[in-house]
Order: C-alpha cells, then sequence, then structure tokens
C-alpha cells in the first residue's frame, strides 16, 4: 500500500495535470491512494475571497469570478469536449460557495474560512480524477471530508485518530484493493459534517494521517525540488540534497521553519515506521531524499531562514525575577493571540521571544502583556536556524549582522539578528 501527495505547484497548470497522468500511468494499478491539494496558488486567492466575503468588500463577485475562470480554463484545455461531465460537475461545486456568499456573513470567521477555501481541493481532485480516467488510468474519487475526523477547531482541526482509523480501515482499506483512489488534501470534517481544514500546507498532513490509518508501506511527496535540501536556494547559493534523513531530523528542520514537509507530518508515521519519500515530480526517476528511522544524524549543516521577524523583551515592571508564574502567564497570552513562538530566552530578568511578524496581533499582544510587564519589541529582523552548527557556520551567516539574540542547544543554534 503506497501514498502519493501532490502539492499545489504540482497541478498548477493543464502540463502539471498531464504529469501526474504519466507518473500515475506507471503505478500499480491498486492500493495506491493519491492525495491531491488545490490547484497553483489557489487556496490564496480564496483566503483572500474569504477576506472580502468577511469584510462585506464589494470585489468579492470579482474575486469568485477569476477562481472560477482559473478551473475552467484548464479544463478547457484538458477536456475539449465540453459535453463531459466534468464540467457540470465542477459548476455545481462552485455554486455552493455561490450559495454561501449570497449570505450575509454571520457565522464564526474560522468557521466560513473552512467552507470557503476547501472548495480549492474539492474542484482539483474533480477535474484530476476525471482526467485520470479519460486518460485511461481508472482511479475513485472521495471525498476525504468522510475519513479525516476532527474536532470544531476551524482553520486547524485536530484530528479524531480513532474514528478516522477506524473509518479508513472500514471503508479505504476495501475500497483500494481493487482500485487507485484520489483524494484531497488539507480537509477534514467535525462530527456534524461541517468542513474543517487542517492549517495552511497540511495537504502533506492529510497523505501521513491516511498513510497511518492505512499502514501504508511508504508516503511519497511529489515536490518541485529534487528533494529535502540543507538550505533553501532562496537565500542560499550553495545548497546540497540530503539522500537520507532521519524522522527526528525531519521534524526538527520542519518545526524550525524548512518549508518542505509541514512539521505535522513526520510523527504520524514515525510511530507506524512508514518511510517518506520526497520526489522531483519533474524528474521522476531521480533519488530524492528518504526520511526513515535511520539514526544517522545530517552529514552536513542545515540551515533554515526565516524574514520578516519580530522579537519582544519582556521585563517585571518592578524590576524582580522572572519566575515560572510570569512565565505560564506570558505563554497563555501567546496561546490567546495565536502567536507562534519562534525562539525564546530566559533571563534573571527578561524573556526574548521571536516570532513571524504580524502588526495586528503584534499590537494586541503589546496591549496585554503591557498590563502587567515591561515591553520592548524589535521588528523587521531575520531567524537564521543552523541545525548541526560549528564556528564556522554561524560566522558565516552572521556575517554584516548584528546579532539580537543568540540560543543554542546540543544541535541547533538559533539566531536573531538584523543587517548592520
Ligand atoms: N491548499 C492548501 C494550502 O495551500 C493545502 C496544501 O497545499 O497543502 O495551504
Ligand atoms: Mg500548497
Amino acid at each position: 500500500m503506497k501514498v502519493y501527495k501532490f502539492g499545489g505547484a504540482s497541478v498548477k497548470d493543464a502540463a502539471g495535470v498531464r504529469n501526474i497522468a504519466k507518473i500515475i500511468a506507471t503505478c500499480e494499478q491498486n492500493n495506491l491512494l493519491i492525495v491531491v491539494s488545490a490547484m497553483g496558488k489557489i487556496t490564496n486567492k480564496l483566503e483572500e475571497l474569504n477576506n472580502a466575503y468577511i469584510n462585506g468588500d464589494d470585489n468579492s463577485q470579482e474575486i469568485f469570478e477569476s477562481v472560477k475562470a482559473f478551473h475552467f480554463e484548464i479544463l478547457n484545455e484538458l477536456f475539449p469536449d465540453h459535453h463531459h461531465p466534468v464540467y457540470d460537475d465542477i459548476a455545481n461545486s462552485f455554486v455552493e460557495v455561490e450559495w454561501l456568499l449570497e449570505e450575509e456573513a454571520n457565522d464564526a470567521a474560522d468557521y466560513i474560512y473552512d467552507q470557503i477555501v476547501s472548495i480549492g481541493e474539492i474542484v482539483s481532485t474533480k477535474i484530476i480524477a476525471a482526467f485520470l480516467n479519460e486518460s485511461g488510468c481508472k482511479v475513485k474519487w472521495i471525498d476525504a471530508r468522510n475519513f479525516i475526523h476532527t474536532d470544531n477547531t476551524y482553520k486547524e482541526g485536530k484530528v479524531n485518530w480513532e474514528k478516522t482509523e477506524q473509518e479508513i480501515q472500514k471503508q479505504l482499506v476495501p475500497l483500494l484493493a481493487n482500485t487507485i483512489v484520489l483524494t484531497q488534501g488539507f480537509i477534514g470534517s467535525t462530527s456534524e459534517n461541517f468542513t474543517t481544514t487542517l492549517g495552511r500546507d497540511g495537504s502533506d498532513y492529510s497523505a501521513a494521517i491516511f498513510a497511518a490509518g492505512l499502514n501504508a508501506g511508504s508516503v511519497t511527496i511529489w515536490k518541485d525540488v529534487p528533494g529535502v535540501l540543507n538550505a533553501d536556494p532562496k537565500w542560499f547559493d550553495e545548497t546540497e540534497r540530503i539522500p537520507q534523513l532521519s524522522y527526528h531530523d525531519a521534524i526538527e528542520l520542519a518545526y524550525y521553519g524548512a518549508t518542505i514537509i509541514h512539521p505535522k507530518t513526520i510523527k504520524p508515521i514515525q510511530n507506524k515506521n512508514i518511510p517518506l519519500f520526497v520526489r522531483s515530480f519533474i524528474q521522476p526517476d531521480a533519488p530524492g531524499t528518504d526520511i526513515t528511522g535511520t539514526n544517522n544524524h545530517l552529514p552536513v549543516p542545515s540551515f533554515i531562514f526565516k524574514v520578516n521577524q519580530a522579537l519582544i523583551s519582556i521585563f517585571p515592571k518592578d524590576f524582580s525575577f522572572i519566575i515560572e508564574e510570569n512565565l505560564s502567564d506570558i505563554f497563555s497570552l501567546f496561546h490567546k493571540h495565536k502567536v507562534k513562538i519562534n525562539t525564546m530566552l530566559n533571563s534573571a530578568i527578561s524573556f526574548s521571544v521571536s516570532f513571524d511578524h504580524d502588526a495586528k496581533k503584534l499590537q494586541e499582544l503589546m496591549a496585554d502583556l503591557s498590563l502587567h510587564y515591561k515591553v520592548k519589541y524589535n521588528t523587521g529582523l531575520e531567524l537564521v536556524t543552523i541545525r548541526y552548527y560549528n564556528q564556522q557556520t554561524i560566522d558565516r551567516v552572521t556575517v554584516n549582522k548584528n546579532i539580537l539574540l543568540e540560543v543554542k542547544s546540543r544541535n541547533t543554534c538559533q539566531i536573531v539578528m538584523r543587517d548592520k
């Protein structure tokens, strides 16, 4: 049993869909589950649509039309016969969003978000399934919401593992015995059958959930890069592909912000010792990266670079010490404002935290913190995380930088810095 996951970049246009069909054509015709996300950058567009709708902006219809046009253009290229039933199927899927947009936006914002944004995965998988079937590779389309069961945390659904695994074992395993199955990443449903999403870029996580439920032999994530690299080519000139990676290093890299795999992906498959292969959909036969239970650690230092960081330093107003009570208080405020901490450092009289800068969240967090603490902050910073660092690698990334914060553990060094 295998699980394949294709992300938005692999299906950003008709050529991408054709390329997937080529990859699938070489596979066995059963015991393969294909998990696909929304096409190209459609999730960003749907987020725009969601915001416009919630704010009552008058361009929401225009954004929605562009989302539809994007998909119909791909359909036109893939299905010259305009009587093909996929045209009606896609049109009907969009009608559901249309109905929602006609109502006033009275429900909770996160709930609305999930109902709108999930349509990207629905239409993408319907188009791809129809094309695969048309081109002679028989697949069955299923709705992931019948399998991935979550709680009511909209935008960040927490998986109900027991129910999810049960459903997968009962309904999906027998289906897969006879055919390839294609489904959506990123989405699930509550016990009342409302749609939830698993957090941005959550399709990798979906693939891992399905793989764990299926006790799959492997998961393959098909990417537009040759595998996991030791640094993002966007920031570094010299990068290397990492051929073998332990689950542990993969979790650490993803956790610190390497965008290659969603951080939640590794744990479920590690628990079942399922290997994860990262492969290039551009060069499907190239070696890529194998993530397994190996004890070998990364052969080279790895760099994870994040820009647009904010750093807050928090001091007790009376210059007393920072004690456990303060920390618990401070953490609960970060939790309340949904600010995810990237680095933190505690000293006797201050506690410093860096996180992705979001002006609104920063302002609200500052307002709350200032009630009990003296707070200082900086923005426009960079955070570099080096896994398996040494002094030479630190020197290399801090040339011409002022260091504001440096946190070291045995294997990982994090530096918050800005240009001199
Ligand atoms: N389409 C979703 C997103 O862009 C999920 C994913 O791509 O993994 O966030
Ligand atoms: Mg994506």
